[in-house]
């Protein structure tokens, strides 16, 4: 199966991921002030202060953030990888068509709304950090 896409969809798309894949990268550039993610965390655990556990939450939160943005970027550049490849909008599990609808929403998204609330329901609860 294959999804029809002339040239001028595909531009359209692909500028569309472009664009949300810079606001992602900004966002996460800004997020660690330009450190790595372990220097971020070690500078996180040198702080001094007295709120400790305040500062362990904070420290999650982060994680959890960064994680986010790190998958939805990867996201992004697997549903332009496959736009490449001639198998945009097709569902990276099933191979079925994506609705377009869902697609004109979320032009990242790379499975089929089937597949996609089975993995989020068979998905383990995040583990706490
Ligand atoms: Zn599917």
């Amino acid at each position: 199966m294959h999804i029809h896409l002339t040239a001028e969809d595909r531009q359209q798309i692909e500028a569309e991921l472009r664009a949300r894949r810079d606001v992602l990268e900004g966002q996460r550039s800004r997020h660690l002030d330009g450190v790595s993610r372990a220097e971020h965390a070690r500078e996180l655990l040198l702080q001094d202060g007295d709120d400790a556990p305040q500062r362990d939450v904070d420290r999650a939160v982060d994680f959890a953030r960064t994680d986010r943005d790190a998958v939805a970027l990867a996201e992004i550049d697997m549903a332009l990888e496959r736009l490449a490849a001639g198998q945009y909008g097709l569902c990276t599990d099933c191979g079925s068509a994506i609705a377009p609808a869902r697609l004109k929403l979320a032009p990242q998204v790379l499975r089929c709304v089937a597949c996609a609330s089975l993995l989020e329901r068979g998905r383990p609860k995040p583990a706490t950090l």
